[in-house]
């Protein structure tokens, strides 16, 4: 089994909420007032068996109107018709936009073989809901697919893939392990999106339950120093697969 980041950029966002991007070595962070900066990063696992994605990114298209996703999985020497489980931890519009793209004026999913699980309630309440306007169509487009799969809770999918509805950062937010004989790779999404989180305590606005975040950080933390877990960080420029460990009661974090 072996995972492979899908780095899509950084960008900065303001409040008009738009995904500007931004290159470290050309703009500086100053000329950005009021901005957050983010990073953004799926993951491709190839389990031996099949191929996973790990959320889907921003949804960006190359100039010749690919998708960045399906570029990058191509860089890495797979088919991205190749993927058959995509797995999403939440549907805010920077994990879930590659779900599906523009074809001919209508949404269809990006991975037309693939199934997609994403947490039943968090995909009702995104629908209601939906962040932006322009997002709806993409959620109905997903809806009508045929490839959605509701999950509910916690489990297993096919006994390899566990997920855990954990809340924390969104209010059904999930998190995923995959496990072989030989490596377990753990996904947490929102709630553990860089590995700098593990290493100071703080309670984020930007949460749903701030305090249950912070809790499943050090929860997760501890479980991945004890077990082993390759962690992979979503919103992480500086490493973007580590194995941790706790000492004196601080996290350490090895690139893996
Ligand atoms: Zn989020």
């Amino acid at each position: 089994m072996k995972a492979f980041p899908l780095y899509e950029g950084t960008y900065s966002v303001d409040q008009s909420k738009k995904f500007i991007p931004f290159d470290p070595a050309v703009h500086s962070r100053s000329e950005r007032p009021g901005s957050l900066f983010i990073s953004v990063q799926p993951f491709l696992i190839d389990t031996g068996k099949e191929l996973v994605l790990l959320d889907s990114g921003l949804g960006f298209t190359n100039q010749q109107d690919e998708l960045i996703l399906h570029q990058n999985i191509r860089n890495q020497g797979y088919d991205p018709a190749d993927v058959s489980k995509v797995l999403m931890s939440h549907l805010h519009v920077d994990h879930s936009s590659g779900m599906v793209q523009n074809r001919h004026g209508r949404y269809e999913p990006s991975f037309p073989q693939a199934e997609y699980y994403v947490q039943r309630e968090d995909f009702e309440h995104a629908l209601l809901k939906p962040s932006r306007p322009a997002y709806q169509p993409m959620l109905e487009a997903m809806q009508r697919s045929g490839n959605l799969v509701l999950l509910e809770g916690s489990g297993s999918i096919d006994g390899n893939i566990h997920y855990e509805l954990t809340g924390g950062h969104s209010e059904f937010h999930q998190v995923f392990r995959l496990e072989s004989e030989e490596q377990t790779y753990f996904f947490g999404g929102d709630v553990l999106p860089e590995p700098e989180q593990l290493q100071r305590r703080f309670i984020a606005k930007y949460d749903f339950d701030g305090r249950k975040s912070m809790e499943l950080r050090e929860e997760f933390g501890l479980k991945a120093a004890s077990e082993g877990w390759v962690c992979l960080f979503y919103h992480s420029d500086t490493l973007a697969a580590g194995k941790v460990r706790h000492e004196n009661d601080t996290f350490l974090i090895d690139p893996a």
